[in-house]
């Protein structure tokens, strides 16, 4: 069946709407729930001045508005078919949609389903609920959902032509592929994962210690992933540390969830962000968030990776140095996708980066450098633990021969006093 242009049109404001309204977690982050004239003021943003302005007219508009996106929510969500019709036909009939044939200027008569209450918000109602009605009678009921990517509630309508959608929006999407690829990597998890964490903590913790300020002082580590990073080395050498990850380990010092939504009771004196700024959605507003967590004064310290600098030469030296029995692990499916693409590498890993949303290593280290007093920047060796019997000195020897690129950045800058 073809379904109304106006449908498809409507179906996704509707949604919107929902998720203006109802999450308490969206595309990763924590929402409040919007006062009724940011509602208002929100959604008359979002269907146009003409139609808009009608809104903002509409004196309780915030809490009508709130009262349809609860019912939507309630409707679109129902466990099951019959749940999600029964709650669409209450919709219906609460806003009285009535069907008629209306002739814009320049278009062919196009059908409108306009509810016959008081205000435009009941207009609308009756449009919203029976665009969905339309669209389960001619996709089925299971077209709706909610985001499936962790920490949001947000919801979707999915018009796909195979109703193949998961995700709210293109950034819960790229969170969801982005966190399934970190899962894979043997950094964060697998068999082999322990030895080659092991291995990358012990090499990069020289670093880390010598940049710190002494002990007692309060470290708070970033992504500290799900074995807790730097966080047990830190306790040890008699520091009070934080490690925060939305997958870090359930008991110790530990928070689980990312480092934008946890505030620290008190500013603390240094912070570790070990490979995580590449994966943020928003390096400024970590940074924003770094500075505002760090006591005047207080130490950043970070470990990078230059993806632009992961050209052929450094990649086939990897993929040559993998383990003969590895079945996991990152570089061993770059291999595998690569040489499944049929591209050359350049377009492949840009292509590659581009879909994970990869911040740049020049990017990070010119946002650093932007913000905090720089006491140290170098490249160096990044692949070593992943590989099968080479130190990292091995890597520096190779970058040294020219070889290879440095692909691992070294930062530690200072919060301005
Ligand atoms: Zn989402």
């Amino acid at each position: 069946m073809e379904i109304a242009c106006n449908v498809t049109r409507q179906a996704p404001i509707a949604a919107e709407l929902v998720n203006l309204a109802t999450p308490r977690w969206r595309q990763g982050r924590p929402v409040r729930p919007r006062e009724p004239k940011q509602l208002a003021s929100a959604f008359a943003e979002l269907v146009g001045v003409h139609t808009g302005a009608a809104v903002r007219a509409v004196p309780d508009a915030g809490e009508r508005l709130g009262a349809l996106a609860g019912g939507l929510r309630h409707a679109l969500l129902a466990e099951d078919a019959g749940g999600r019709a029964a709650g669409v036909n209450a919709l219906i009939e609460r806003y009285g949609s009535r069907p008629y044939l209306t002739e814009d200027v320049g278009q062919p008569f196009h059908l409108h389903f306009h509810g016959s209450g008081e205000t435009v918000i009941e207009s609308l109602g009756g449009e919203f609920a029976t665009a969905i009605a339309l669209i389960i009678d001619g996709y089925g009921a299971d077209r709706f959902g909610q985001c499936q990517a962790e920490r949001c509630e947000a919801v979707y309508v999915d018009l796909t032509r195979n109703g193949s959608r998961r995700y709210c929006s293109t950034q819960c999407t790229a969170r969801a592929k982005s966190a399934a690829y970190r899962s894979k990597t043997p950094k964060t998890t697998g068999a082999t994962a322990p030895a080659a964490t092991k291995r990358w903590l012990e090499a990069t913790w020289p670093f880390i210690a010598e940049h710190l300020p002494p002990a007692p002082a309060s470290v708070l580590e970033i992504g500290c992933g799900r074995f807790g990073g730097f966080v047990p080395a830190l306790q040890l050498a008699g520091y009070q540390a934080l490690g925060v990850d939305p997958e870090a380990p359930q008991r110790g010092p530990y928070q689980r969830g990312t480092f934008e939504e946890y505030e620290p009771p008190t500013p603390v004196h240094a912070i570790v962000a070990c490979t995580s700024l590449h994966h943020v959605t928003d390096l400024h507003d970590v940074l924003d968030h770094v500075e505002s967590a760090l006591q005047p004064g207080g130490v950043f310290i970070v470990v990078e990776w230059a993806h632009e600098r992961f050209d052929e030469a450094t990649a086939t030296w990897c993929f040559d140095r993998l383990a003969n029995d590895s079945e996991t692990g990152w570089l061993l499916r770059h291999r595998e996708l690569w040489n499944a693409s049929g591209h050359d590498w350049s377009s492949y890993i840009a292509a590659w980066s581009v879909h994970e949303r990869m911040h740049a290593g020049h990017e990070i280290t010119r946002a650093l450098r932007s913000r905090f007093q720089t006491r140290f920047l170098g490249e160096g060796p990044y692949f070593f633990s992943d590989l099968d019997n080479v130190s990292e000195t091995d890597e520096q020897d190779a970058i040294d021969t020219g070889q290879i690129q440095a692909t691992g950045i070294r930062y530690v800058g200072h919060k301005p006093r």
